[in-house]
């Protein structure tokens, strides 16, 4: 699996032994170059997307699904769920390689876990992509409303969001009301888009950025938000700060830029290195994890498995509003980050499902 001329080792070290399993599939026939990383089951099989993408090597392929399975451990576990992390690449451009006898092939890869991992969308793949896989495995959520499946996770990450906005307008403003706040929130797409919605007809008032002009314009037309720069909107003095686009968004240059109280968005990976965390704890900008805020869609996909409840879904994501609340009161406590903490609940999560009963 590995080439002489890959930059990093494939030792025991570099894997660091904290992965259950990781499993990789060559096809010549369909140009399948897959990984799946399974790295706990604890809390109950992992789930996690496929990314498909052009990986210039292989260790890069790994690392990157090592780090992201890890992540989605986290974030499942933080959002009280029965799952584990897990995630999968496909390597090569998705415009060039993808087909119904590559998707097959990786369904029938995806088998060989029984179970244990199960696929969903992610960058590079599309539900249509996880409709053709869910003809030939089980091991698929995520899927459209049409193929039995729970449909666009997006408009219930924004619910997430707005439950963590509220839980933290409460703890910092005494109540959960976002009337007369002003939320400035960069990339109004899927996410941020409903997000805005939800923000002004809760009486917000909103400054939006985004390199969509037609995205833009909708917030200002239909919702009298304001609109700035994409490199201005971190700027913008604002009760709130929603990062709702690419990742990296507070940075070391933006995170000394912020002009609001907090920061709450749908971005995956919003601080560019973690140590950021306690930058902003120093400031006084209450951060709220990304992980813990944007868990609308992975909570409802995992309530696709065994037919899909979508007021299931919509009352647990809605108590992403308690386990920020929670956080806070923590911090409260401790004075340490909410990321140091989160981190640490998760942990024991695991810990506490995988360690055997007593007596
Ligand atoms: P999207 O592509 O619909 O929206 C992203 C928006 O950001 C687009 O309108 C895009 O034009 C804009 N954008 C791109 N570059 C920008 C920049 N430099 N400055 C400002 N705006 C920029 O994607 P989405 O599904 O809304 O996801 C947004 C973020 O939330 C991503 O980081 C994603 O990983 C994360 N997320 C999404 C979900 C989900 O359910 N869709 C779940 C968890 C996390």
């Amino acid at each position: 699996m590995t080439g002489t001329d890959d930059p990093l080792p494939l030792d025991g070290a570099y894997l660091g032994g904290e992965h259950e399993e990781v499993g990789g599939i060559w096809r010549k026939a369909s140009g399948l170059r897959a990984i799946v990383a399974i790295h706990s089951t604890a809390l109950g099989p992992s789930l996690g997307g496929t990314r498909f993408r052009p990986y210039p090597t292989v260790a890069e392929a790994l690392a990157d699904v090592l780090r992201l399975s890890k992540a989605m451990s986290y974030k499942a576990a933080m959002a009280g769920l029965d799952q584990g992390g897990g995630k999968a690449v496909i390597i090569g451009d998705p415009a060039d390689l993808r087909s119904p006898a590559l998707l097959e092939d990786y369904a029938a890869f995806l088998d060989t876990f029984g179970g244990r991992y199960v696929t969903a969308e992610d960058v590079g793949t599309t539900q249509a992509d996880m409709d053709e896989l869910g003809k030939h495995t089980r091991f698929v959520a995520g899927r459209s409303v049409g193929a039995g499946g729970s449909g666009d996770p997006s408009p219930v990450t924004s619910y997430g969001v707005y439950r963590a906005i509220q839980a933290t307008a409460s703890v910092l403003w005494g109540t959960d009301s976002l009337a007369g706040r002003t939320i400035a929130i960069s990339g109004v797409g899927k996410v941020g888009g409903t997000l805005a919605d939800l923000a002004a007809a809760d009486g917000a008032t909103l400054v939006v950025a985004d390199v969509d002009e037609e995205a833009v314009t909708r917030c200002v037309d239909e919702l009298g938000a304001t609109a700035v720069g994409i490199d201005a909107i971190h700027r913008t003095e604002c009760d709130l700060f929603a990062p709702c686009a690419l990742g990296g968004a507070i940075n070391d240059k933006t995170v000394l830029e912020l002009a609001c109280q907090a920061v709450v968005g749908a971005a995956n990976n919003q601080l560019s290195r973690r140590e950021l965390a306690t930058v902003l704890r120093n400031r006084g900008i209450a951060y709220v994890p990304d992980y813990v805020a944007n868990a609308g869609g992975i909570i409802n996909i995992a309530y696709e498995q065994g037919g899909y409840d979508p007021v299931a879904a919509r009352e647990h994501v809605g108590r992403i509003f308690d386990e920020v609340t929670n956080l806070f009161e923590e911090a409260a406590r401790t004075g340490e980050t909410l990321e140091a903490i989160a981190d640490r609940t998760a942990e024991a999560r695991m810990a506490a499902a995988t360690r055997p009963a007593s007596g």
